[in-house]
C-alpha cells in the first residue's frame, strides 16, 4: 500500500507558488500511490461549496483530474471545515471524520484538538463545529460569510502573536491519550506548523507534517515504513 499525507496547503489563489506546486505534486503522485490524504488545511478558507471564487473553480478541476487516477481523502483544518458534500461529489474526493484509521495502529488528525493548552481556541472550535452554527452561517449571503471568514483570520493572527509558542504546541498528555486510546503504531498530523518525525523506543512514531511555505511538506508510506520529506516551492515538482 502506497500511500501520500499532506496538510496545511493554506491555499489562497490559483496562482500562488503553493497552488502551482501542488497541482503538479496531485498530478505526478496520483499516478504513484494508491491513496491521498489531505489532513486539513487545504485552503485559507472555505466559507460554502456554493463559492465560485477563482480558488475554487481551479480547486475543483485539480482534484477532478487526480481524483480519476487514485482516491484522495479529505479531512477537515480549522480553516476549511466547511467543505461539505457538494464539494465532495463535484470532485470525486471523500471527505473523512477527524479521526480516522485506513489500517490499524495508522491514526490520522489534523492537530488541532491536540492542542489543548488554547482553551479559547478550543472554546471557539467546539463553536465553529456544531451543526447549529454551520447551518446558520451557510444561509447567509456569500459577501457577509466572507467578511466573517476575514475578521475569523485576523482575529486569530492578532491572537496567536500574543500568545506563547508552546500553548499552540500539541499537548504531550493529550497526544499520548490519544495514542493510546486508539492503539496508535504511527499518528500523523500538522496544524502545529511544526514538521518533525518522533519515533519512540517502544517503535511508535508521531509524525507532524509542515505548512507549505517557503517549501511543500508530504509523508509518504510505503507498508509499513514512513518518510517525512519536504521540496521546494520555487521549482516545478518532481524536477
Ligand atoms: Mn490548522
Amino acid at each position: 500500500m502506497r500511500r501520500l499525507f499532506i496538510s496545511d496547503l493554506h491555499l489562497e489563489t490559483p496562482t500562488s507558488p503553493q497552488f502551482l506546486r501542488f497541482a503538479e505534486c496531485l498530478a505526478a503522485e496520483s499516478r504513484r500511490v494508491d491513496e491521498i490524504y489531505v489532513l486539513g488545511d487545504l485552503v485559507e478558507m472555505w466559507i460554502g461549496d456554493d463559492d465560485d471564487n477563482a480558488l475554487a473553480i481551479a480547486l475543483t478541476s485539480t482534484l477532478q483530474l487526480a481524483c480519476k487516477q487514485c482516491r484522495i481523502y479529505l479531512m477537515h483544518g480549522n480553516r476549511d471545515f466547511l467543505f461539505g458534500k457538494q464539494f465532495a461529489n463535484q470532485t470525486g474526493v471523500t471527505i473523512i471524520d477527524e479521526l480516522h484509521e485506513p489500517e490499524a495502529g495508522l491514526l490520522l488528525s489534523h492537530g488541532d484538538q491536540l492542542c489543548t493548552d488554547d482553551s479559547d481556541y478550543q472554546t471557539l472550535r467546539a463553536q465553529l463545529r456544531g451543526q447549529k452554527w454551520q447551518s446558520e452561517f451557510l444561509a447567509k449571503p456569500l459577501s457577509e460569510r466572507r467578511a466573517f471568514g476575514n475578521a475569523l483570520r485576523q482575529r486569530s493572527r492578532h491572537e496567536n502573536a500574543n500568545k506563547a509558542e508552546a500553548i499552540m504546541d500539541a499537548n504531550p498528555y493529550a497526544i499520548e491519550q490519544l495514542m493510546t486510546t486508539h492503539k496508535t503504531q504511527t499518528l500523523i498530523h500538522g496544524h502545529t506548523h511544526r514538521p518533525g518525525l518522533d519515533t519512540r523506543s517502544s517503535g511508535q512514531q508521531r509524525i507532524v507534517l509542515g505548512a507549505w511555505e517557503v517549501c511543500g511538506w508530504l509523508c509518504r508510506q510505503q507498508d509499513g515504513v514512513f518518510e517525512l520529506a519536504c521540496f521546494s516551492l520555487a521549482h516545478r515538482y518532481g524536477t
